[in-house]
């Protein structure tokens, strides 16, 4: 008996051995599959990082390749925005994007339409002191439903804010002319800060259409001897005074517009929402008394009128 539980104590210890040793050969086993599964891991993450480096590294000497004159061009994506930005300036001044009805993009015919009829009576709407979106774009809604046109004499401080605004009605075939930079009273300026007035508004008008302006709209309706001698475009005044910017009241500027004629320029501010309102009745009233709503390049065009610089002009009559 003694010595059965000797043996089976040797058998159990014997056999214990063994699935001792089982157990830590598995182990074993299962380290050395756990450090092969991490290793190839990192060799795998190691390759896929070099890859994206290099990829990085293309990309980085394309752009800089691309924007040969853009220095600071450090990210690809930096080089791309730029790209683009460029590319958005130029795009306006492509005379393809030009509305059908629009002659050319370029030169002294680029508000001019071909198609209208010199025998029928015309109107120039002119809108002072704007951009102003909640105003502007309201104007341009109606323009556009009636195929008309008018000429926006813009400040040139606001021009930036509002681009989005000058974009949409050049597009329109509208004329964008110049009311000054700051709003300035060019009789009270010398003759190198009037000159800078301008230039400064012909730069912010082409950085977004891709041509200057035509026109002038004196602020104030102020004009002296140094502004004739000086000014290198045309001055427009008018002939209808809605009083726009006193009455704030739709009623009272159609009430201004009521005795129109042919040839008339017609004076309002895209500055205050009554004169929107006004222009929503105006332009299909007009429209069908018969009259062709124009710019004013237009309306010297067809009134033949060979318009001068540092001229003023008060009608097309
Ligand atoms: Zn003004």
């Amino acid at each position: 008996m003694g010595r059965n539980i000797k043996d089976e104590k040797d058998i159990f210890a014997r056999e214990s051995y063994r699935v001792r040793s089982i157990m830590s050969q598995r182990k074993r086993k299962n380290e050395l599959r756990a450090r092969i599964i991490l290793f190839s891991t990192g060799l795998i993450l190691v390759a896929v990082l070099s890859v994206l480096a290099f990829r990085l590294a293309g990309l980085n000497k394309k752009s800089n390749k691309d924007n040969n004159n853009v220095t600071e061009a450090n990210t690809p994506s930096d080089g791309k925005v730029k790209a683009a930005n460029k590319e958005k300036k130029k795009e306006p001044s492509d005379e393809q994007k030009q509305p059908a009805q629009t002659v050319a993009a370029k030169g002294k015919k680029r508000w001019l339409r071909d198609n209208l009829d010199p025998e029928k009576p015309m109107v120039a709407l002119t809108f002072d002191d704007g951009p102003y979106t909640p105003v502007t774009s309201k104007i341009l809604k109606v323009l556009k439903k009636y195929d008309a046109r008018a000429t926006f004499f813009v400040v040139g401080s606001r021009v930036p804010t509002y681009e989005d605004m000058i974009k949409q009605s050049y597009e329109q075939g509208n004329e964008i002319a110049t009311h000054t930079y700051n709003h300035a009273n060019l009789t009270k300026l010398t003759t190198k800060q009037m000159k800078e007035e301008l230039s400064k508004s012909r730069k912010v008008i082409k950085d977004i259409i891709g041509c200057g302006f035509s026109n002038l709209r004196p602020p104030g309706g102020s004009i002296n001897d140094n502004m004739r001698n000086n000014i290198k475009v045309p001055m427009i005044y008018w002939s209808v005074d809605t009083e726009d910017w006193k009455s704030r009241n739709a009623k009272s500027v159609l009430k201004e517009c009521k005795a129109i004629q042919d040839g008339d320029i017609v004076l309002m501010h895209d500055l205050y929402p009554s004169t929107a309102e006004a222009v929503q009745k105006l332009v299909p009233r007009l429209v069908k008394q018969g009259y062709q709503l124009v710019t004013i390049d237009e309306l010297f065009h067809y009134k033949g009128i060979k318009a001068e610089p540092g001229k003023v002009y008060m009608s097309g009559r």
